[in-house]
């Protein structure tokens, strides 16, 4: 038997997340995994915060890779009968200055950010840990990119009722409306990374609604969060905040006391609830 707390870190090998990993090293008693797509550039990240006397633990995992993300489910199964803490973090961002098609930018933003995010969700749940936590990294942008929606999407992307499978219909949508180049017209924002964030909180909410209702007991708490506006190489280097500022609101989810009941469903950046 075992009794040590775990906590994954997708995407970890750099910017905020590797902060975020830094963090929980020295604030969570737990096991600390550091994943990343990448094998070498996750062990050199392990490595320099061992310089730093902290002690992560690796674990390769390529959020869009089905057989990855099912071997790290079954490590955690078999290690540690399951997990305590999922932080999801990877994500992609085309740069403003890439001339690549939109409807390919919204392909592959889309993929990443939302459809392999909600596989890590839905592969990793049923091992989550009564009292555990969900952490979604998601962005403002995703709030911008709403509020920039036609009506009827604002309202079903609002909606309290609406099912995954339903949110999963409409992302598949968007992709085809941007690929037909029809995106503007059906009512859709001309940014994917938007796009694919706005999907990545309305899932978040959707998942928390289901963890409620269908496992009342476990009190297991999950949000979405915004970082803030961070130095990293997604951002570049005139953003405001340093990583370790970035990690702040992630990692104050992730760790949120034992018996809390909220934040629960939410979108959630400076530690505040932000209304959606
Ligand atoms: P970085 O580009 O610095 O880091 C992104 C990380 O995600 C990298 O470690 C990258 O690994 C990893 N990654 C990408 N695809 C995959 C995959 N398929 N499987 C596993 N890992 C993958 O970005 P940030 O640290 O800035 O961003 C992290 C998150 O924060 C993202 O979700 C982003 O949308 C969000 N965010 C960032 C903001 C900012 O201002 N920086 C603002 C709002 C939200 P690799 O090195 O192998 O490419």
């Amino acid at each position: 038997s075992f009794c040590t707390a775990v906590t994954l870190v997708t995407g970890a090998n750099k910017g905020i997340w590797f902060a975020v990993v830094r963090s929980l090293c020295k604030e969570y008693s737990g096991d600390v995994y550091l994943t990343a797509r990448d094998v070498g550039r996750g062990t050199a990240a392990v490595e320099s915060l061992k310089k730093e006397g902290l002690t992560a633990l690796f674990h390769q995992l390529d959020i869009t890779d089905p057989s990855s993300v099912r071997t790290a489910r079954d490590f955690f199964t078999e290690k540690y009968d399951g997990l305590d803490v999922l932080i999801n973090n990877a994500g992609i961002a085309f740069k403003v200055a890439d001339t690549t098609s939109f409807g390919i930018q919204a392909d592959v933003t889309l993929k990443t950010n939302f459809f392999t995010t909600r596989d890590m969700c839905n592969v990793f749940l049923p091992i989550i840990k009564p009292g555990g936590r969900i952490v979604n990294v998601s962005s403002v942008m995703g709030s911008v990119a709403l509020s920039r929606c036609s009506p009827e999407l604002q309202a079903c992307f609002r909606s309290n009722d609406d099912t995954e499978e339903e949110l999963v219909g409409l992302m598949e949508r968007f992709v085809r409306d941007a690929q037909e180049g029809v995106h503007a017209e059906r009512g859709w924002p001309s940014t994917a990374y938007g796009v694919s964030k706005t999907g990545l909180t309305t899932l978040t909410r959707i998942l928390a609604r289901n963890l409620t209702k269908e496992r009342p007991g476990d009190k297991i708490l999950c949000n979405a969060c915004c970082p803030g506006w961070v130095r990293t190489g997604m951002a570049g280097p005139n953003a405001t905040k340093s990583p370790d500022e970035g990690a702040v609101t992630p990692v104050y989810l992730a760790l949120l006391p034992a018996g809390a009941k909220e934040p629960h469903g939410q979108f959630v950046s400076e530690k505040k609830v932000q209304p959606w």
